[in-house]
């Protein structure tokens, strides 16, 4: 028997309110909401973070958010959503999961809730993106 809750939800060991199911994803209502409707989109297969996540699941876990983000729209009467996924920091259960929340207009969820910190100046923000350019260009070993 695994240790990891999400594991065990997607094994039907735990209960959960299963919401989608594919070949690859299982989504389910979050016990602890932000709003109702707040919905857990996992892979099947236990990947700690996104960075862990082979290639040819990023579609399908893709997908499902999308679908799942939509639906919301049309049978929660949400006007919008926010998808997010913590990774290592923040997170608290480590199976990845991608977080799809309705929002509407005065939920009192201020778009990013988190604090703003910006660059020290142009220099800083030049190096900032120079880092990232560098390591996301094709043939990147990083
Ligand atoms: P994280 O903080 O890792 O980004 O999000 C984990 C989420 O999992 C939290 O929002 C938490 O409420 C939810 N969660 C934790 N344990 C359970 C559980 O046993 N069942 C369900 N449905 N959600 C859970
Ligand atoms: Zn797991």
């Amino acid at each position: 028997m695994s240790d990891c809750i999400f594991c065990r939800i997607v094994s039907r060991e735990i209960p959960a309110e299963i919401v989608y199911e594919s070949a690859g994803c299982v989504a389910f209502l979050d016990n602890q909401p932000l709003f109702p409707g707040h919905v857990l989109i996992v892979p099947r297969q236990h990947y700690a973070t996104l960075s862990d996540l082979p290639d040819d699941m990023l579609a399908p876990l893709f997908a499902a958010t999308r679908q799942i983000a939509t639906a919301m729209e049309t049978v929660l009467d949400a006007e919008g959503s926010f998808v997010a996924n913590n990774n290592k920091i923040s997170q608290t259960v480590p199976h990845l999961h991608v977080h799809v929340i309705p929002r509407r207009k005065g939920d009192g969820l201020k778009g990013f809730f988190w604090p703003r910190r910006g660059y020290s100046g142009d220099d800083h923000r030049s190096e900032v993106a120079a880092k990232l350019r560098a390591a996301l260009q094709p043939g990147s070993k990083v």
